[in-house]
């Protein structure tokens, strides 16, 4: 299972609520393809969302295993929760759906918890947040991930979650200053929380994030989120 270097590549897919993306990784984790991406086909059911994989992953050449990052909590293979997907996705088998597509090995993890292994040193509290359709969160310790920590439907303020105040649909709604302002006060509570060494933004809207930012948060990327995928494979000898 190897390419004319014998190196083996991964596919790494991002599912998003708006996109889904693809990219070819070499064994270090360098991009050998250019990103390629499709707009998330609505409903976004599991059929149709697996159907734009095989289109994006056909178009991406040689790889022999894929790694994916989903949009919602994921346990063993399984999808458990996608609020900006569709229902069908709640117990929903998507390792092995993909492993009868692509015929390939598969492994699945949450969206932001990829994204976070793009990004982070590997020590002290780390966390992630990813600013997109919905709000993403990843925490690593010593870069170790606690998975599935899903902030983004937790309380912030005013009665509304994380992903109510700061999700695309509010930023498409109240603009970006006031989304600016929102975000600067849930970075001074997170700060507080968490008390993290290091705090990055990511996600397909981190580029409007316009503030001065304290020196230990950093914005990522949102390539990032497909970068993560070769840690999905660290325990595999080659
Ligand atoms: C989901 C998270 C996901 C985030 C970003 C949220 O709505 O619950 O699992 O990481 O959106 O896609």
């Amino acid at each position: 299972m190897v390419d004319e270097n014998g190196s083996i590549r991964t596919l790494s897919v991002d599912i998003g609520g708006s996109g889904v993306k693809a990219m070819v990784l070499d064994i270090t984790g360098n991009p050998v393809t250019e990103r390629a991406r499709l707009d998330t086909p609505q409903p976004a059911t599991p059929e149709v969302v697996i159907n734009a994989i095989v289109v994006l992953a056909a178009a991406q050449g040689e790889f022999h295993r894929v790694s994916v990052g989903f949009p919602g909590v994921v346990r063993c293979g399984v999808t458990e929760t996608a609020v900006n997907l569709h229902p069908d996705w709640i117990g929903f088998d998507l390792e092995t759906a993909l492993l009868k597509h692509l015929n390939k090995p598969v492994r699945v993890i949450n969206d932001a918890d990829m994204q976070g292994f793009g990004a982070i040193a590997g020590k002290g509290v780390e966390l992630v947040i990813t600013l997109g359709t919905g709000f993403g969160s990843a925490l690593f310790v010593d870069g170790k991930l606690v998975p599935n920590m899903e902030m983004g439907h937790h309380p912030f303020r005013k009665g509304e979650t994380f992903e109510q105040q700061l999700g695309r649909a509010e930023l498409e709604k109240i603009g970006e200053k006031r989304w600016n302002k929102r975000l600067e006060k849930a970075i001074a509570s997170l700060e507080h929380l968490f008390n993290y060494d290091c705090l990055y933004i990511g996600g397909g809207e981190a580029v409007r994030v316009n503030l001065q930012l304290p020196l230990n948060v950093k914005l990522i990327p949102n390539i990032t989120g497909l970068l993560g995928g070769i840690a999905l494979w660290r325990d595999e000898k080659r």
